[in-house]
């Protein structure tokens, strides 16, 4: 079976949810946020932010690739992993806007 996940992984102690987990194995972007990211989130929290960052995308009608979008998403996930904040509060029922 899965030998290359026997060798225990060093653990963290996760940023936002104080447990220690197994971090992600790798860092999702190759910036210095990605490698905190990876040194301090918890992949269930990663997916926590994942599933977040969908409902931001498409309440907002985000284009991930656009860079003004790629830095509120950044600043979500300053806010919603590393400073414990609930994020961006999203109504799902009503089409959001930002002004940049
Ligand atoms: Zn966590």
């Amino acid at each position: 079976m899965s030998e290359l996940r026997a060798m225990s992984e060093p653990m963290i102690q996760c940023r936002r949810c104080g447990k220690e987990a197994a971090p992600l194995t790798k860092a999702p972007f190759r910036t210095e946020l990605g490698e905190r990211i990876a040194r301090g989130i918890c992949a269930a929290c990663w997916q926590d932010w994942l599933k977040h960052q969908t409902l931001l995308i498409n309440h907002y009608g985000l284009d991930p690739r656009d860079r003004k979008a790629k830095e509120f998403l950044y600043e979500q996930i300053e806010q919603v992993l590393f400073e414990g904040e609930r994020g961006e509060e999203i109504d799902t029922t009503k089409q959001g806007s930002i002004e940049w």
